[in-house]
């Protein structure tokens, strides 16, 4: 682990700076409420013109290629920082050059490529499921004969909630697996026959202090994050496993801001890293109502240099997400008593879209 620099050369940034945040979805915008509670500001640049972090903050609307609105755009914020992970490298490294971007380029790199990614975990010493790097169809049938089936193609870049992935069952054709994919680079995995899925969020200072929510579950439907229960119902030793790949990974990709990691917990109680993503995350909105802290307060905390909050939870608690028209239900959760209600602004709901969330927490037990 890196000491970091010298106290006296550590960025810290007093509340009314100014946060850039790159993307401008539905993290963007908790993220700038966050922000503003603590009295900072933020600008957020977002190639769309109409974003939900846009409702909240000030907006550069601009392409990520776009070097003056790029420059324009570094000389008004004192950090930045990143709410979706496919900004392109080659606009962080610009931004770099002139503030300060946390997490930066590296932590980028590694998390937009599932095969960085999970050559970076296995040489961190982080257990992943067996997988191998696919660059063309050939390669699917060898590492095919290695893996063995069920396995899951998945394309190396873009993939999110379940997009770009075909699992290969006894049967299947790798042409088919491969043309699903859309015949592109990818890494095949090991279908992996796990209890439950968990995620920690973890933050981590500059000068490589790390703090760690609690490990909670994660409930898919659809591909797509459908609950997170906090605590996971998981043994004391298998949590502290699931802490400890958080920790591994911050420290070795000597990570400044707060990182997510998800994974899969084995019935014999290994854990397996399944992804990383370098900001705040769909699974960690339960500590907006649940949590000492929220991840997004602890992102603002660990990309500007000050303290890292308290992650203690506060009671037993459920985050909801609403789906598509789901989101039609809003009248009758904000007369639920206890339930907490967050609407992300979204013009449009579509089919799959994550319109808001809904946070139930029983402060009566722990
Ligand atoms: P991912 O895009 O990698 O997060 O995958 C989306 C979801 O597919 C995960 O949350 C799991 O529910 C499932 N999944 C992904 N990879 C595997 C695997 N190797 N074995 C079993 N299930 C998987």
């Amino acid at each position: 682990m890196t000491a970091g620099p010298a106290p006296q050369d550590r960025l810290h940034l007093p509340p009314g700076s100014v946060i850039g945040v790159l993307g401008g979805g539905q993290l963007g915008r908790m993220l700038a409420l966050a922000a503003a509670r603590l009295g900072y500001r933020c600008h957020v640049y977002e190639p769309a013109a109409e974003c939900p972090a846009a409702h909240v903050a000030r907006h550069t609307a601009a392409a990520w290629d776009d070097a003056a609105a790029l420059d324009v755009f570094a000389a008004s914020v004192d950090v930045i920082t990143l709410e979706f992970e496919n900004v392109p490298v080659e606009t962080v490294e610009r931004l770099a050059a002139s503030k300060p971007v946390r997490p930066g380029a590296a932590a980028l790199r590694v998390a937009q490529d599932r095969a960085a990614e999970k050559t970076f975990l296995n040489k961190a010493g982080i257990e992943t499921a067996p997988w191998a790097d696919i660059p063309d169809a050939a390669a699917l049938d060898a590492a095919l004969e290695r893996i063995g089936r069920p396995s899951v193609l998945k394309t190396a870049r873009f993939g999110y909630d379940g997009k770009g992935q075909a699992v290969i069952r006894d049967g299947d054709a790798a042409a088919d697996a491969w043309a699903a994919v859309g015949a592109q680079r990818s890494v095949l995995e090991g279908f992996v026959d796990f209890s439950l899925e968990v995620s920690v969020l973890a933050a981590r200072t500059e000068d490589g202090e790390i703090r760690c929510f609690e490990p909670v579950e994660n409930r898919h439907r659809d591909g797509v994050l459908h609950k997170t229960l906090a605590p996971a119902p998981i043994a004391a030793d298998v949590a502290d496993r699931a802490v400890e790949i958080a920790c591994k990974a911050l420290s070795a990709l000597d990570y400044v801001g707060l990182l997510a990691v998800e994974m899969f917990v084995m019935p014999d109680g290994r854990v397996l890293a399944n992804e990383i993503a370098p900001r705040p995350h769909n699974s960690g909105h339960w500590t907006i109502d649940g949590a000492a802290t929220s991840q997004f307060e602890q992102t603002v905390r660990a990309i500007c240099g000050l303290p890292l909050g308290e992650v203690s939870r506060l009671g037993a608690v459920e985050m909801e997400n609403l789906i598509g028209e789901e989101v039609d239900a809003w009248p009758d959760l904000l007369a639920e008593p206890g339930a907490r209600l967050h609407l992300y602004g979204k013009r449009e709901t579509r089919p799959g879209r994550k319109m808001g969330h809904v946070t139930r927490l029983r402060r009566d037990e722990a």
